[in-house]
Formats: C-alpha cells, sequence, structure tokens
C-alpha cells in the first residue's frame, strides 16, 4: 500500500532482484493453502442491495442478445467506453492516483478521473480504495477481503455479495481512506449514496445522447428510439459488465495463474491474458512487488497502455512525480533473464 496515504498497513516484502522462471514460479503456486473466507465475514451474510444490483446489471446486458439492441454505433461506443470508463476511470484514478498516489495531478483532473470511475459501477471512490488497500495489506492471507485461496468463485464475484465487517464499519473505513475523505468531494460522493445516482445519470444521458445520434440519422422516432436503446445497452450494461469482469478477473485470475517477476509474499502473479483485457493491470506480480509505481510494466516485454496514458499526462503536465519502477531508475531496464543472470 502506498506509504504516504497516511493509513495502517503491513510493510511490503520487496525482493526485487528474484526474478522466477516459469518452472519456478508453477512450482511456487502450491506455497500458499487453501483459505477459509475472512473472519469479518463470518458468518456468511448477503447484502442485499449489492446481490440486486449486480443480478440486474447482468440481465439487463442480456438484453444484448437480441438484435434490436445492436447497432455498431452502440457496439463502437461500448468498446471505446472500456477506455475511457475502465482505464481512465478504474485503472489511472481509482488505483494507480487514488489507492496508491503513484502520481499527482490537480483536483479537478483527480475529480474528474474518481467520476469516470464511477460510471463503471464499482462502488464509490472511497469504498472501492479502502477494499484495495485492506486486500494489499493482507494480501492472500485469511484477512483479504476478496484472495482466490478461498476459491475461484469467492475471489472473483462472491466477496461482493457477502457482508465484510471489515469495510462495514464505519471506523474502519474511514481509518484507510482518511486522505480521501478529507476531500468534501468523495464525502458527497459517499452521502446518501450520491455515486449511484452518478451512474444513474451516466446511463440516461447514454440514452439521450442515442435518441439524438438516431433522430439525425434517421428521422424517425421509431429509429431513435432503438438507437437510444442501443447505446444503453451496448454503450452502458455490456460495458459494465465487461468491465467488473475483467476488474474481478485480476483479483482472481492474477492471484492463481501467471508468472512471478518478484518473491512477494502473496500468490500475485502477472498474467498477458488479463492485462491484455485490463490495459496493463495484469502485470499484477510487479504491481503487489512495488505499489506507488505509475507502471505496472517493469520490462520492454510488459505492455502497459495504462502506463502510457499516464506518460502522455506527464508529458503535457497534467502527472506529476511520477512513480517508476526502481529497475528503471537504477537504469536497468533488462530482461528478466538479464536480471535472472
Ligand atoms: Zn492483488
Ligand atoms: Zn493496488
Amino acid at each position: 500500500m502506498n506509504n504516504d496515504s497516511g493509513t495502517p498497513h503491513s510493510p511490503v516484502l520487496y525482493e526485487t532482484i528474484a526474478f522466477e522462471p516459469a518452472a519456478m514460479a508453477a512450482k511456487a503456486e502450491s506455497q500458499k493453502g487453501h483459505l477459509e473466507i475472512p473472519e469479518a465475514a463470518q458468518p456468511v451474510k448477503f447484502d442485499k442491495r449489492y446481490v440486486f444490483a449486480l443480478a440486474l446489471v447482468h440481465i439487463l446486458a442480456l438484453l444484448a442478445i437480441n438484435s434490436w439492441f445492436y447497432s455498431l454505433t452502440g457496439l463502437v461506443v461500448g468498446i471505446a467506453g472500456i477506455f475511457v470508463f475502465a482505464m481512465m476511470g478504474i485503472n489511472i484514478g481509482y488505483h494507480r492516483l487514488l489507492t496508491h498516489r503513484g502520481f499527482s495531478c490537480p483536483k479537478w483532473f483527480e475529480h474528474t478521473l474518481a467520476l469516470l470511475g464511477v460510471c463503471t459501477l464499482q462502488d464509490s471512490p472511497a469504498r472501492w480504495v479502502a477494499i484495495h488497500r485492506l486486500h494489499h495489506k493482507d494480501s492472500d492471507e485469511q484477512p483479504d477481503p476478496h484472495s482466490p485461496l478461498v476459491s475461484f468463485y469467492w475471489g472473483h464475484i462472491g466477496w461482493i455479495f457477502v457482508r465484510n465487517r471489515q469495510f462495514n464499519k464505519v471506523t474502519n473505513f474511514e481509518c484507510y481512506v482518511r486522505d480521501l475523505l478529507r476531500d468534501p468531494f468523495y464525502l458527497k460522493l459517499e452521502r446518501n449514496s450520491l455515486w449511484l445516482f452518478v451512474y444513474f445519470v451516466h446511463a440516461l444521458l447514454f440514452l439521450a445522447a442515442g435518441y439524438a445520434i438516431g433522430w439525425f440519422t434517421t428521422g424517425t422516432l421509431e429509429g431513435a428510439t432503438q438507437m437510444g436503446f442501443s447505446l444503453l445497452v451496448w454503450g452502458v450494461f455490456v460495458r459494465t459488465v465487461f468491465v467488473l469482469h475483467s476488474t474481478w478477473a485480476i483479483n482472481s485470475i492474477s492471484h492463481l495463474w501467471g508468472y512471478r517477476n518478484y518473491k512477494t509474499d502473496d500468490n500475485s502473479r502477472n498474467n498477458w491474458l488479463i492485462n491484455l483485457i485490463s490495459h496493463g493491470e495484469g502485470w499484477h506480480n510487479n504491481h503487489h512487488a512495488e505499489q506507488t509505481s505509475a507502471s505496472h510494466g517493469h520490462f520492454w516485454y510488459e505492455f502497459d497502455l495504462t502506463w502510457l496514458v499516464i506518460r502522455g499526462f506527464e508529458c503535457v503536465g497534467l502527472a506529476k512525480k511520477v512513480v517508476r519502477p526502481r529497475c528503471w531508475k537504477a537504469g536497468q531496464k533488462l530482461s528478466g533473464e538479464a536480471r535472472a543472470g
């Protein structure tokens, strides 16, 4: 976790030069055994709000099966939304900036990124950050809110449905995100679930934009209605579900399968497939080793699109104090093999 955040945490075990070839990584996979559900989530009590909201968005996304909702515009808007809301909002905003402070930027820009993150239906910024900091504090130990060492289902989605006293208790919650809650902007989003209202408004804006596009292109109410709902289903619901699962896959798959550059005290992995769908977040073992680094790719073959965007922000003066991997600072942008040797 970010040392600058002022939140309590265990020190990260950095073993930066311990490159582990694939065979060794496979052997290491069995180092961590089965875990029980976190004590704070026992006895299991379902949180109906989360069960309902996530079931509903999945059902709404399934409307895409009906070809009436399909349009090329809707598909393109949905794909573009993955970059805008997931990469900018979650990867850069919620994760690398708010949770780990891998760079600094003007407040208006930070708030804009946070609002983009809100439009992914992944909880409010403060709650997301609190849970993620808890994950880094006890990664793949029993208190970890979403370790897949409990079960793949638990690590991927099961943990969200269950009440966890660690982040439902206001005192705990505030303790882990005191830095964020000092900002009235995040407090407002938290109160009366305003963040959820923002998500609804953004969905309505997609619907309205679709109506406008449909009206101008077809000149008929039927065409406008079809395009409006196409943008709502593909541009909001399908995109939301895709992004939810790509984020959850980092918690589940990237803690089970892949290679390890660093012998971190957890089961984190670098997984190229997850990296592909999450635009750089798949180099998860690198991230656990150096959490404040704004780049999760450490070697030339570890492509990290999110990092390139942050680098772009840095070039135009929007991002400052950008934290880079330590191996870069030492001028050792070497391949793993070179480091191993
Ligand atoms: Zn992790
Ligand atoms: Zn993190």
